[in-house]
């Protein structure tokens, strides 16, 4: 049986046709409210969006979606976990440096209207350990602990590309973004046998010249584990203790020193399906909904400290209670779209429609699959690939006003407006203001004082 996939386009030309409308009416049709008992504590994981990255979602609709929690009866809290180094520059890694970067790009309790919580403790490794003997690569998971400990889960997710695993969809909300830190090191294949980094990684000290190397320094203060020791003329590497954080990768791999290791990114794309399962156990599989929101589809992850143009233009607003079905609604529609013209899908030839975009635009290394995680997830179980696309109409646009006062305007105004007189009525003859009684607007409109020649235009007007 197909999974169904609540969907609305992205187009928005009145108040119920907002995309953050939408979310809450495909939230709705998708039964994600029906989730929610009165006295449940709900997480919303987001992804708040590394320093300086700015195609994260906006706040604005985590905000909205805890408000309806709320009106459900629901206590809800807005959470993202800390995460591996991944770079030398992080600026997530502890919840003193999420609550930071989470506050600077908007995510804060005031904002939100609810807590704003680091789901994996302070170094992230306060988590909840599952049991997933379905998995693909991975057989236990490491889930952060307020994710686990919540009622309900929402994956509330901004879908885009992803450097490592492809996409970045609701899978890999909850398969990279609800593990703890120690969760996160499992996922990337830390200290496994043939997949991690250190045992899949081409390593090149011949291409270091040791200190002779501009900024050496950066080769050694790149790992936070201290496996790198420039010497004179080469480097050396303690690969036996390498833990996949990646911090290196970045390092490395443009001075030669290391091939980015293709085998440890494939593996990686599976084991990410495996952990959105375990995350999917710790809470319950009936208690947990998805919501990607399919907009300024940046080629790289929200990980990254910054941000490139959208690939695809906007796709939409989707809702499901199935991650695979839903990723698999996504990619497919991303597929289909035309490519935004001077984004990296053109540079790239990737942008007619019908073309794989992800895989050439988004992945850091050569021969990644953009379904890889789809097709895990399909495997193991997490959900369908087979899914029917269900066009949601729009609601009643009663029910997304203004809710502190949603009454039409002279209700509210007219007394307040008349008693501090807000217009000038009682000057220059009602008209309230000095102003010039006829002007020609035409002369404006075009940049030189010329009035562009048309049959209505009967002579050209000069600048004086
Ligand atoms: S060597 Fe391993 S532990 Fe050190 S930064 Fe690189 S990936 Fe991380």
């Amino acid at each position: 049986m197909s999974a169904p996939v609540y969907y609305m386009n992205a187009r928005s030309e009145s108040p119920q046709t907002s995309l953050v409308v939408k979310m809450l009416t495909v939230f709705e049709a998708a039964g994600l409210d029906t989730l929610i008992t009165p006295g449940d504590v709900v997480a919303i994981k987001v992804h708040c969006g590394e320093w300086n990255n700015t195609a994260y979602l906006r706040p604005v609709y985590a905000r909205a979606l805890a408000d309806k929690v709320k009106s459900l009866g629901g206590r809800p809290f807005v959470c993202d976990t800390t995460t591996l180094t991944y770079q030398p520059f992080s600026s997530r890694s502890t919840e003193l440096d999420l609550l930071v970067t989470a506050e600077r790009n908007g995510y804060t309790s005031a904002a939100l209207g609810c807590p704003f919580i680091v789901a994996d403790g302070f170094l992230g490794t306060s988590d909840y350990r599952v049991d997933i003997p379905e998995g693909y690569i991975l057989k236990e998971a490491y889930i952060a602990q307020a994710i686990a400990a919540a009622d309900v889960l929402i994956a509330l997710t901004h879908f885009k590309g992803h450097p490592m695993g492809v996409i970045g969809g609701a899978i890999k909300n909850l398969g990279i973004g609800a593990q703890s830190k120690r969760g996160k090191h499992n996922v990337h294949l830390g200290g496994h046998p043939k997949y991690s980094i250190g045992n899949s990684a081409v390593f090149h000290p011949e291409n270091c010249r040791g200190k002779q190397e501009p900024g050496w320094e950066i080769l050694e203060d790149c790992c936070p584990y201290n496996l790198f020791t420039v010497t004179e003329d080469s480097i050396l590497w303690e690969r036996e203790k390498c833990t996949s954080c990646l911090g290196c990768v970045g390092v490395m791999g443009p001075r030669g020193i290391f091939e980015f290791p293709e085998l440890n990114f494939a593996a990686v794309d599976a084991a990410i399906a495996d952990a959105c399962l375990g995350a999917i156990k710790a809470v319950g599989r009936d208690k947990v909904g998805f919501i990607n929101l399919a907009i300024d589809v940046s080629p790289r992850c929200d990980c990254v400290n910054f941000a490139d143009m959208p690939i695809t233009p906007n796709l939409g607003v989707f809702a499901s209670r199935d991650p695979v079905a839903i990723d698999k609604a996504c990619v497919d529609m991303a597929r289909k779209a035309q490519g935004i013209p001077g984004s990296l899908a053109e540079e790239m030839e990737v942008h007619h429609p019908g073309e794989k975009k992800f895989e050439l635009c988004s992945a850091l290394v050569h021969g990644l699959s953009e379904e890889a995680q789809i097709n895990t997830g399909a495997l193991i179980g997490l959900g369908s690939k087979d899914y029917e696309l269900i066009e949601v109409p729009p609601d009643d646009p009663a029910k997304h006003r203004f809710p502190p006062d949603p009454r039409p305007s002279r209700k509210r105004f007219a007394e307040k407006f008349a008693k501090f007189m807000t217009f000038p009525y009682d000057r220059y003859e009602g008209k309230g203001f000095l102003r010039e009684e006829e002007v020609d607007v035409e002369r404006v409109k075009h940049g030189n004082g010329q009035v562009e020649h048309t049959p209505e235009t009967e002579e050209v007007v000069g600048d004086d």
